[in-house]
Formats: C-alpha cells, sequence, structure tokens
C-alpha cells in the first residue's frame, strides 16, 4: 500500500497492433504522400516495396546513424528541403526502424516546419511548436521511442535526451513481424532496454497506479519471453513487441531513473548497445531500491513469482549472460580510472533523481565499482 496525492496520465498516440498491419499502413496512416525516414535494410526489403507501393509518393531517407547526431538530422533537414525545391511534395513523415530511427523521425517531423538547428532544442534554447503528421513503426522491441515524447540524440560526442509535446507521434503502428529479422544481438539489446523501462518506470519515484499495472504485465512478459525472443521464436518476438510498447506507455509517464542516466555515458564513451549499458546497472539498482522501497519491490517479486529480490537480481544477471554479454564493465574498454568520469556525467542526467533513495555522486560510483 503506497498513497499518492496527484498524477496526470496523458500519452496521446494512438497504438495500433496487428501480425502483417504493415502492409496496409497507408490506409492506418490515411496520408498519400510521404516521407520516410528508415534503416537502410528496411528499404531494400520486399515488405517494404509491397506497402510503399501502395502510397501515391514516397520520399526515401535511409541513412541513419545510430544514436542519432544532431548533425546527421540536421543533414537531412537540408536534403530535404532541397528537394522540395525541386517539387518534392509530402504531407506526412513515417519512421520505421530501431529507436534511431525513430527518434531522427521524430526531430524531422518538426524541424521541418522550424528554424535553426536541432542542438539548439536539444539545449534548451528554443521550442518545437509544431510538426508534420507522424507514424512510428519500430523493427526492433525495446525503445518504445513510438509512444513516448521523448528524443536521444548526441551532440559533441554525449547522448543527451530531450523531450517535447511535438515528439508524441499521431500512430504507432506495431507489427511484430518487422522484428522477426532483428539478429540476436539486436533482439538482446533491445529486449534489455524494454525490461530496464518497465522495472524502472515500476519503481520511479514518480510511479503513479495506471503506469504501475503497465510496467508489472511488461516485466512479466519480457522476462517470460526473453530467451526465446534472442533464440529467434516469432510466438517470443510477437510478445515482446507489445511488451516493449506497454512499457514505453509506462515510462512516457514516469521517465526512467538512474540505470538510463549511467546508460549515456557508458553508451557515448564506449559504444556499448543502449539496452544493454542500461541493463548493466540493473541488478545493483535492484538491490539498492529494495532498500529504500521494500515493500513495493516484494509486491514486484510476488507478482513475478520470484523467491526474493535478490532471484531477481541474479535471474536478471544470468539473462544478460545468456545473450553473451559480460557483466563487467572491463570487458567493455572501460579502465577503472574512467569510472570518477562516468559517475560525473551520470549525474548530470536530471532522470537520475527519480530513482528510490536519490543515489548520489559516491552512490553511482560505487554501482560502477561493482560491476568494474
Ligand atoms: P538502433 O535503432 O540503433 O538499431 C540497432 C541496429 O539494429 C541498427 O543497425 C539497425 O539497422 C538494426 N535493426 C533494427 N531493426 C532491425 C531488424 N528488424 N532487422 C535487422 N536489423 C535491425 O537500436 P535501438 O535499440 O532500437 O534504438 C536505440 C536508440 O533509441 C538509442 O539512441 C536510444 O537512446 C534510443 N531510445 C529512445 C527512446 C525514446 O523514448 N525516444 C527510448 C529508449 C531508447
Amino acid at each position: 500500500m503506497y498513497s499518492v496525492n496527484r498524477f496526470e496520465l496523458y500519452n496521446p498516440v494512438k497504438v495500433v497492433y496487428g501480425k502483417g498491419e504493415f502492409e496496409r499502413s497507408n490506409e492506418i496512416f490515411g496520408i498519400s504522400n510521404v516521407l520516410v525516414v528508415c534503416d537502410p535494410y528496411v528499404s531494400t526489403s520486399d515488405y517494404f516495396k509491397k506497402a510503399m507501393s501502395r502510397y501515391k509518393s514516397v520520399f526515401v531517407f535511409d541513412k541513419i546513424l545510430p544514436n542519432p547526431p544532431c548533425e546527421m538530422v540536421d543533414e537531412i533537414i537540408d536534403i530535404v528541403n532541397e528537394s522540395e525545391k525541386k517539387g518534392l511534395k509530402f504531407e506526412g513523415v513515417i519512421g520505421i526502424g530501431g529507436g534511431s530511427t525513430l527518434d531522427t523521425t521524430k526531430a524531422v517531423s518538426a524541424l521541418l516546419l522550424s528554424d535553426g538547428k536541432l542542438s539548439e532544442y536539444l539545449e534548451g534554447k528554443k521550442k518545437f511548436e509544431k510538426r508534420l503528421p507522424l507514424m512510428l513503426i519500430p523493427t526492433t522491441s525495446g525503445t518504445g521511442s513510438e509512444v513516448t515524447n521523448v528524443g536521444v540524440y548526441t551532440l559533441n560526442g554525449i547522448k543527451k535526451p530531450m523531450t517535447s509535446p511535438m515528439f508524441w507521434a499521431d500512430i504507432a503502428l506495431i507489427d511484430p513481424v518487422l522484428t522477426y529479422s532483428m539478429p540476436r544481438r539486436v533482439a538482446a539489446t533491445t529486449g534489455l532496454d524494454a525490461l530496464t523501462h518497465a522495472i524502472e518506470s515500476y519503481w520511479a519515484t514518480s510511479t503513479q497506479p495506471f503506469t504501475e499495472g503497465l510496467a508489472l504485465r511488461a516485466t512479466k512478459m519480457i522476462l517470460e519471453s526473453f530467451r526465446a525472443t534472442i533464440d529467434g521464436e516469432e510466438w517470443a518476438r510477437d510478445e515482446m513487441s507489445i511488451a516493449a510498447n506497454i512499457a514505453g506507455i509506462a515510462f512516457s509517464q514516469t521517465r526512467t531513473t538512474a540505470a538510463h542516466a549511467i546508460s549515456f555515458p557508458i553508451t557515448s564513451f564506449y559504444n556499448v548497445e543502449h539496452g544493454l549499458a542500461c541493463a548493466l546497472t540493473l541488478p545493483s539498482l535492484i538491490r539498492w531500491t529494495y532498500e529504500h522501497i521494500p515493500q513495493k519491490m516484494d509486491e514486484l517479486v510476488v507478482y513475478l513469482n520470484f523467491k526474493d529480490i535478490n532471484d531477481l537480481a541474479v535471474r536478471i544477471e544470468e539473462l544478460i549472460e545468456y545473450a553473451g554479454f559480460s557483466l563487467h564493465l572491463r570487458d567493455y574498454g572501460v579502465k577503472e580510472d574512467d569510472l570518477e568520469r562516468i559517475a560525473s556525467v551520470s549525474m548530470e542526467a536530471r532522470i537520475i533523481d527519480l530513482t528510490p533513495g536519490k543515489p548520489q555522486y559516491e552512490d553511482v560510483l560505487e554501482f560502477l565499482r561493482r560491476i568494474y
């Protein structure tokens, strides 16, 4: 039992889920002239060609870099503006790909109707006030970006999240078939991202009754399907697509906490994939959080059918290892002397304050030392 004084619930994104629904994305979006931002392997696929043949006109940009740099987004705007001068016409934007592509597409849909460079918005000097109609179609099952108002971009070599009311899409189209081609490693890292979203949303100090239910359900679905997802079983990829979306809706309200804050420097400095970087501190944080909200964490343990909190933390360590990843930072090229820098950059992400017990710099350094 806990009491809550006030909360808000707002997520304006229409979610459409269905196997094979991508083929009729034109009917779902209701727009015939589109700009499509997608991953390179998507634009050459047969399913893409088939679905796109149902639009009147399609302009494709498919050169997306992971952890999207601000400069890449600015370049897309220049390319599209040039093409518009030559007669290109479109009324809506579609993003098809992993979180990097979806975040890029959000920024493109807003920047096309705004002045300046993305970095000015990321640094809070300007605010987006409009965007083009936007549909997001994930091909990974992890980020939940299709249902959040968040975009994560790299500026001067460091990843930084931003929120904007313009980043809520009109439609999130979840067709799990698009995730069947994920290689094992992508399935594993994105599944770990979804797991971290669900658990962090559950314990965030910004939690509220609606999102708790979503976070619990998503955590259970992810733990039950994780191994089979990375082994490529289709039923599990379907399950994970739904679970990642549910977790996305949960954290779109609560935001994430320390595991995400600490992941940003680990990804920026050592190129560790986002979901993996998030999950590395998750077991330590589960144990830390238990000290601050034992009753709530016990409810999670009971719902998930674990013996105790340590049993849950150990299961997550086993899943990381099952996916083929080390639990130790030293195996990712991190030097012991770097831990202080990682800790201080982690503290710059304000979401860290949403962690129960509000870890301070010394605590973060301790989490990092434990997994060094
Ligand atoms: P990603 O988008 O960087 O993609 C990883 C790789 O997988 C790429 O090479 C991509 O081409 C490939 N890929 C994607 N789908 C595939 C498929 N179906 N088949 C074969 N290959 C495929 O990875 P991601 O984990 O989806 O996204 C990570 C990014 O999302 C990070 O920048 C992270 O910070 C951001 N993120 C954003 C939010 C948000 O709310 N906006 C939330 C979490 C993470």
